[in-house]
């Protein structure tokens, strides 16, 4: 295939991928890095017509216009990678690969080095790519097979590109101004091929698998809180009984005192804030293998693995003196929340999930009966 059919092959992938990520730019989720993505393949796009059109206007390779464009590009693809997961980019790499490239070009056609001009190009178009890829590899995001696979995809470009510009070194007095007509260069347009589709189809997939993994994990959380929910508590429980050898843990029930009257002096609304502060007081508290959950209404249960009695009861009475402690002035200043809890300890043996937390909530009505704001314990023989 020659140079201009590759162009061309290149042009209309690119070209359907552009408008495929403008639909998704339409959608609810991540607008914004579909809009990056989509004006990074429409400036692609851009750049390949440009790159086919200097054979007719030689005035587009003089001033390196499709060059530019290409740059451009790939800093969309670096911007669109960072608003995937809600980071960004410094401005010097909106400023500095332009500037860099601006620089070369007048010192390519003043001196007659035209190499200069591909060089630099493909040396800038590395750089984004590379760093396109670590936006993608250091992401917190869940989809991992999708983000690898676009890390793979940009490091190959960047790798591709970086060959490029050794090429372009090493035949630096032999070449012309524009892109050159080669075997070599026929080849990077094939490979261009193979990556833009790579690329293209693993950020469809990514979207997807994102997607899904968002609404699982929203079905596990509580909307109002964030906490998890019943649904994940008891699974979360179901896994510790099941285990073998079974391990000793904590399970702290807990409720909020004379709640419906905090409602009535304070509103509704404030009843909600209470409750989320609650929860962000607890969470604080807590270490990552442990599993908040409202159970309903003011209620909620924490699950504590890996821990001593002696280190589930401090911390849970540390929560219960430090709710009672939070100011809530914006609320009143006689705003006040406290709990009563009851604290189950044990391997959960000859339990089940909903035994184990009706022996807590035992414990927690007693906590209620005796005067609330504090924790009783259950005795496990
Ligand atoms: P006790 O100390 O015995 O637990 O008294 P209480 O008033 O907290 O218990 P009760 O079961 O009588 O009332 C629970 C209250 O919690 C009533 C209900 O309006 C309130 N509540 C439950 N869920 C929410 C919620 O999502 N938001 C708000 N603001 N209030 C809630
Ligand atoms: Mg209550
Ligand atoms: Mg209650």
């Amino acid at each position: 295939m020659d140079k201009l059919t590759l162009l061309a092959a290149n042009f209309v992938i690119i070209a359907v991928f552009a408008i495929s990520f403008l639909v998704l730019a339409n959608g609810k989720d991540r607008k914004e890095h579909w809009r990056f993505w989509s004006l990074a393949n429409f400036l692609l796009g851009g750049a390949l017509l440009l790159f086919m059109a200097e054979t007719v206007y030689p005035v587009l390779s003089a001033l390196a216009v499709p060059n530019f464009v290409l740059v451009a590009s790939f800093t969309m693809h670096l911007l669109g990678a960072a608003r995937f997961h809600n980071s960004r980019v410094s401005s010097a790499f909106l400023i500095g690969p332009p500037s860099f490239l601006a620089v070369t070009t007048l010192i390519a056609f003043q001196s007659g080095h035209y190499a200069l001009v591909y060089v630099a190009t493909s040396i800038l178009v590395a750089s984004l790519a590379f760093s396109t890829a670590l936006q993608y590899y250091r992401s917190d995001m869940d989809a991992r097979s999708a983000r690898f696979a676009l890390v793979l995809a940009f490091s190959l470009i960047g790798i591709e590109d970086t060959v490029r510009s050794v090429e372009g070194m090493w035949s630096f007095a032999n070449m012309g101004p524009g892109l050159p007509e080669s075997l070599m260069v026929q080849i990077h347009l094939l490979l261009g091929l193979i990556f833009v589709t790579i690329s293209g189809a693993f950020t469809l997939v990514l979207s997807y698998e994102q997607s899904v993994l968002e609404q699982r994990e929203m079905a596990r959380r509580d909307p109002l809180t964030g906490t998890y929910n019943r649904r994940e508590f008891e699974y979360r429980v179901g896994k510790l009984l099941d285990q073998t050898p079974r391990q000793d843990f904590a399970l702290l029930q807990l409720d909020l005192d004379h709640f419906k009257r905090f409602n009535d002096n304070f509103g509704h609304v404030a009843g909600d804030a209470a409750l989320i502060r609650t929860c962000r007081m607890i969470q604080k508290h807590l270490r990552t293998k442990d599993c908040l959950a409202r159970l309903g209404g003011e209620e909620f249960a924490i699950l504590m693995p890996d821990i001593s009695l002696a280190e589930a009861y401090k911390t849970s009475d540390t929560m219960r003196k430090r709710i009672a402690g939070m100011k809530m002035d914006d609320i009143s200043p006689e705003a006040v929340v406290t709990i009563s809890a009851g604290l189950y300890y044990g391997s959960g043996h000859d339990l089940t999930i909903a035994g184990l937390l009706e022996l807590a909530d035992r414990k927690l009505y007693e906590s209620k009966k005796t005067g609330r704001n504090r924790i009783s314990v259950v005795n496990v023989a």
